[in-house]
């Protein structure tokens, strides 16, 4: 088989993986010993890990030199992360992986074959199962994506992540986007083109543990729903409607209840709480949706970097 005459970035964002990186150049750079593609680089983001992982990664820079660093001044988070490696990357194609080797390194020339064979211009991985993540991972994220797909105006793939080829037309429209914080897999799917799934197992992490806590997670869910849906705003609306008929069916009811023979109205008490408590509720309901975009509208109109370089290494 002659080498496909392509070169193909693979963009890798690291976070604290001392114990994995090593294990990661060595099964990533083993997949372009065979030399089936005319020429590859690895890009590896640093982003503020608080281990060795940079010095790690500046030991393999000095050895080989298809090992690129943008090293982050801080950590600003994976999907930044991500964003930087496009950014930077030469290649015709990119691949996005993890650093953890969770999704296998040996399927990139599967994956660059299909993209060949369909024309393409994304072709995404799909997780056919996922080992080693908790059921309650299992359970949110799947929860959680078809929640997004039913509020989203953009068809987000269930069982997808950041694993996929995009190639340079889908690069370049990416690194045009002006966003600061980004949704990258909704993104992508919101951008179009041509974009084919590609099935594979995801494996369980071997070394290391996760490097999303709750925390980060709730701010990627957020992030995902809040960019891409205006429906709880729509919702708001929709509640102080529902609760402005509450309120004239209660009140309606009261005077009913007035001028009704032998009535008993003075007590009062109960209508009169469950009111205010509804009411306040659904003002606040919808005080904190408000705050939610207003919120991203101020990220957004700031205007800070997404993310800060420290140094760059082999560029
Ligand atoms: N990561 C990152 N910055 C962060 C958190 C994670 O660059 O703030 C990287 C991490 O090193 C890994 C990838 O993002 O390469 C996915 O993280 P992880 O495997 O911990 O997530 P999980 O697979 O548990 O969802
Ligand atoms: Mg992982």
């Amino acid at each position: 088989m002659s080498a496909v005459d392509l070169k193909l970035s693979v963009v890798i964002p690291c976070f604290n993986e001392e114990e994995v990186i090593g294990h990661t150049y060595q099964r990533i750079s083993a997949v372009f010993n065979a030399g089936w593609i005319r020429d590859y680089e690895l890009i590896f983001i640093n982003d503020g890990s608080r281990d060795k992982t940079l010095f790690h990664l500046q030991e393999m820079s000095l050895r080989d030199a298809k090992v690129k660093i943008l090293s982050f001044s801080r950590n600003f988070g994976h999907q930044a992360a991500v964003a930087a490696g496009l950014k930077n990357c030469s290649g015709d194609i990119a691949i996005i992986i993890d650093a953890d080797l969770q999704d296998p390194p040996e399927l990139f020339p599967e994956m660059v074959q299909v993209y060949i064979k369909e024309q393409c211009n994304v072709v995404y991985g799909v997780r056919k199962s996922r080992q080693g993540e908790t059921w309650f991972k299992k359970w949110t994220a799947k929860a959680f994506y078809r929640f997004l797909n039913y509020i989203s105006e953009v068809n987000l793939y269930v069982d997808t992540g950041d694993f996929r080829l995009v190639d340079r037309k889908v690069i370049d429209c990416f690194n045009g986007l002006k966003e600061k914080n980004k949704y990258i897999r909704g993104l992508i799917s919101w951008m179009g083109f041509q974009q084919v799934p590609f099935m594979y197992d995801r494996q369980a992490r071997e070394y290391g543990e996760t490097k999303y806590p709750l925390r980060k997670m709730l701010r990627f869910a957020s992030i995902a729903m809040f960019y891409f849906s205006k429906k709880p705003l729509k919702l708001a609306l929709f509640l102080g409607f529902v609760s402005i008929l509450i309120g004239l069916v209660l009140g309606i009811s009261a005077v009913i209840a007035y001028y009704s023979p032998n009535s008993q109205t003075t007590p009062g008490w109960a209508s009169l709480i469950i009111s205010v408590i509804f009411f306040g509720g659904v003002q606040l309901t919808t005080l904190g949706v408000l705050g939610e975009y207003i919120g991203n509208i101020f990220d957004e109109v700031k205007d800070r970097p997404e993310y800060i370089i420290d140094h760059k290494i082999n560029f």
